[in-house]
């Protein structure tokens, strides 16, 4: 490198060694079709911010060549970190992964599909240093979702706020800013049940919500499918609440308390007008009743012992494959 072009990128040359200022959390799974446009993306809204940061992509196990890609990526002015999982442990394990290696002073989560404009970045740093300790990202429109997920995905994060012991603000998913002082309070959860939206509220700190309207899929296709969303919206019911075992205690007392209110009708019924017991069919449907009572409760039951069962065992939440750090390419042109 000639010195004229070395002195014009001087100042950089100190700035890229301090902390960074925001690290940004991109897990993916098979999304070789997006990570150049997605790199592109980001670095852009990084560079607004005229300081040095740092991206952490997360390999959740991906089957095509997007760890290839990645590994290539650089910058002139921001450190890229690749980690590489042994297999696919679901999204909620590479975020927790990329939250661990986080170094900057805040921290971005970030879909790699970009449903979730990197554009917003910028404006999530300038609340971020107006005070707020947590930015959410609250979305208003949901592009290329179709009315089942909308009303579904609405349905839970109602029943969610409910149920939950601590508020979880609606429509708001993974996209956020935490401060590092938040990021290192979830880095000491230590759950294996990673219900991410609940994790990521519960150390509460001061909040800001913002809006932004979610994109579609800019290529491929979502990792999501229902009975997935299914699995996922009752881990994070059991992880978040015991509500549900409180509700199966109040099923048992209400039944108790109807057969309780129903036998004394019957007696009456035979002792003074000397009816006969009734018949066949509403046995059955009690029967039937109480037999369905009593499987819901056994299940409920049986999907926090599972949880108990699986926290237990301690086993790590993901397996660090590979690890592969990109210096900012200014600062190895300096050491040349
Ligand atoms: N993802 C992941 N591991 C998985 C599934 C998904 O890292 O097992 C990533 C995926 O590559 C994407 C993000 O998580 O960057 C969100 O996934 P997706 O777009 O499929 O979910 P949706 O936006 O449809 O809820
Ligand atoms: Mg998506």
């Amino acid at each position: 490198m000639n010195t004229v072009s070395y002195k014009a990128y001087e100042h950089l040359a100190h700035a890229t060694k301090a902390q960074p200022l925001v690290t940004v959390v991109i897990p993916f799974f098979n999304e070789a079709e997006v990570l150049t446009t997605c790199h592109t993306r980001v670095c852009a809204a990084l560079s607004n911010l005229q300081q040095h940061c740092e991206i952490i992509y997360i390999d959740d196990g991906s089957q095509d060549n997007s760890w290839s890609l990645v590994s290539e990526f650089t910058h002139r002015l921001h450190q890229v970190r690749c980690l590489r999982l042994s297999r696919n442990f679901g999204k909620e394990a590479a975020m927790s992964a990329g939250m661990k290696a986080a170094s900057g002073r805040c921290v971005i989560l970030l879909d790699a599909d970009l449903q979730d404009p990197p554009e917003y970045i910028p404006d999530m740093v300038k609340a971020w240093q107006a005070g707020a300790q947590v930015v959410e990202m609250q979305r208003q429109e949901r592009h290329g979702e179709g009315w089942l997920k909308r009303t579904t995905a609405h349905c839970f994060y109602r029943f969610m706020s409910h149920v939950s012991d601590h508020p979880i603000t609606e429509n708001v998913g993974d996209f956020r800013l935490m401060d590092q002082k938040v990021v290192s309070v979830i880095n000491t959860l230590p759950e294996r049940t990673r219900f991410m939206k609940g994790l990521l509220a519960w150390p509460g700190f001061t909040r800001t919500v913002l809006s932004f309207d979610r994109d579609a899929r800019l290529a491929g296709t979502t990792k999501w499918n229902y009975p997935k969303l299914m699995h996922l919206a009752l881990e994070g019911i059991t992880s978040f609440s015991t509500k549900p075992l409180r509700w199966a205690t109040m099923a048992g007392l209400a039944t108790s308390l109807i057969a309780f209110v129903m036998a004394i009708v019957i007696f009456t019924k035979t002792l003074v007008w000397g009816d006969a017991v009734a018949g066949y069919p509403s046995t059955i449907l009690i029967i039937l009743f109480l037999g369905g009572i009593q499987l819901l409760s056994i299940g409920v039951l049986g999907e926090y012992v599972g949880r108990l069962f699986i926290e237990s065992k301690q086993r790590p939440l993901y397996v660090l494959m590979e690890d592969a750090m990109q210096k900012p390419t200014f600062q190895s042109m300096e050491t040349k």
